[in-house]
């Protein structure tokens, strides 16, 4: 045990950050000061039912024993080498997560940002290289009302203003349809197009589900207009909807599938790159790289997690309780909520306006000790750890029952 001089309160440490710290974020008045599972807890030891799991990056809530013991063996042996040489911890995860999702090959990078970027990469390369589209003709059709990251090519094709605003020139090659619209789709692809790039669920939209067929429709598009077909499951993969991948629900097998997240156990960032051989294998000693990407703390740490995915048990609770989930909110229907839409363990939660923004509610459901996190207007997001237990997230529904009906 160390000994503190001065503790600083929850308030100190807010306004300690402002004069420092980039304001690119606005978060919840909450200073997280450790956590366990479902549960996570403040400088003055309140405690918080954590209700949207680091976006899904803690699907298995927080320091799961099995991550944590992978990742303390490993800290004990080695963490990193970059990829000048090999490391013994990287064939068995390549290995095992291509098994998992029923790809070919790994491409390993960190964060999800990096995944999408690496997947514009390969996918343009095999449009030159494969298709035989003319040098830097190459485009990618991505849906209106995207999240795939931060980066400025990723921005350049949001049309989302407050993350592109200010931040062009843009990278050119990217065409903007609508989502869940298959004609709309169909008129944009053409004879340049390397990629159609879509979330199966959009997340950061609102957990905006497509319509049944949606998926299995760009698959056929694809495939028969000879582009690929990049699912970016970042956020809707490794539990979160039931299934290993959302995409699964239509049993659509894409090219190339993006992961991140999750597949750091809440622990380190890890990403990746899954696809076909003959797309992911276009990538030549030199031409992509990443120093920390596939690093051996990353590779125990995701072949853990693999193993958790492996035993069915989490995608099986995002099912089970996904019903108590879609249950509870239905019992909210005319009561604040306007509407809803859920899969899984996953909900995007219209607030009835009157009641307030969804910044609003998510602050009142804060101190009633449920932490969820607001997306556009009056959304807010519901995305519990998977490992959630149905009392918990009875009871955080009926928190939600109550800051609806308080009208503050
Ligand atoms: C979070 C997210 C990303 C970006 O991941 P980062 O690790 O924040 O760079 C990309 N795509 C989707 C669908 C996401 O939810």
């Amino acid at each position: 045990m160390t000994a503190a001089v001065h503790i600083r309160s929850s308030a100190e440490l807010i306004r300690a950050e402002e004069p420092v710290l980039a304001h690119n974020y606005h978060p919840l008045p909450v200073v997280v000061a450790r956590a366990e599972g479902t549960w996570v807890e403040d400088v003055e030891g309140r405690r918080y039912l954590d209700m949207l799991a680091g976006y899904s990056a803690l699907n298995f809530g927080h320091r799961h024993p099995a991550l944590i013991e992978a990742a303390h063996r490993q800290l004990d042996r080695l963490t990193l080498t970059s990829r000048a040489f090999h490391n013994d911890r990287l064939a068995e995860f390549a290995e095992r997560l291509a098994a998992l999702t029923g790809m070919d090959m790994v491409l390993p990078m960190n964060t999800g940002a990096e995944a999408v970027e690496s997947g514009i990469k390969v996918a343009r390369k095999w449009a030159y290289e494969v298709k035989g589209v003319p040098a830097d003709r190459a485009t990618i059709v991505v849906a209106a009302e995207n999240f795939h990251g931060r980066t400025t090519t990723i921005v350049g094709f949001s049309t989302d203003e407050t993350a592109r605003a200010g931040f062009g020139p843009f990278t050119p090659g990217f065409k903007i349809v609508p989502y869940n619209d298959l004609a709309a789709l169909e008129a944009a692809v053409d004879d340049t197009t390397a990629a159609v790039l879509i979330e199966p669920i959009q997340g950061e939209a609102g957990v905006i589900i497509p319509d049944e067929g949606y998926l299995t429709g760009v698959r056929e598009l694809t495939r028969r207009k000879g582009c690929l077909f990049v699912a970016d499951e970042i956020q809707s993969g490794l539990g979160r909807t039931g299934r290993t991948l959302a995409v699964e629900h239509e049993s659509v097998v894409p090219d190339l599938v993006l992961l991140g997240k999750a597949l750091g156990g809440g622990i380190v960032p890890v990403s990746a790159v899954v696809g076909r051989r003959d797309v992911v294998g276009v990538l030549q000693p030199g031409q992509h790289g990443s120093t920390f990407g596939g690093n051996p703390l990353a590779a125990a740490i995701g072949t853990a997690v693999i193993d958790l995915l492996e035993t069915g048990e989490f995608q099986r609770r995002a099912t089970e309780l996904g019903v108590v989930l879609r249950g509870g909110l239905s019992g909210l229907l005319g009561k604040g909520v306007v509407g809803f839409r859920a899969r899984g363990l996953w909900a995007g939660v219209d607030i009835d306006p009157a009641i307030g923004s969804g910044r609003e509610v998510s602050a009142r459901l804060m101190r009633k000790g449920v932490l969820v996190k607001d997306t556009h207007g009056s959304t807010i997001r519901l995305a519990p750890p998977l490992t959630i237990t149905g009392e918990e997230l009875e009871g955080a529904l009926g928190t939600l029952a109550e800051v609806l009906t308080e009208r503050s």
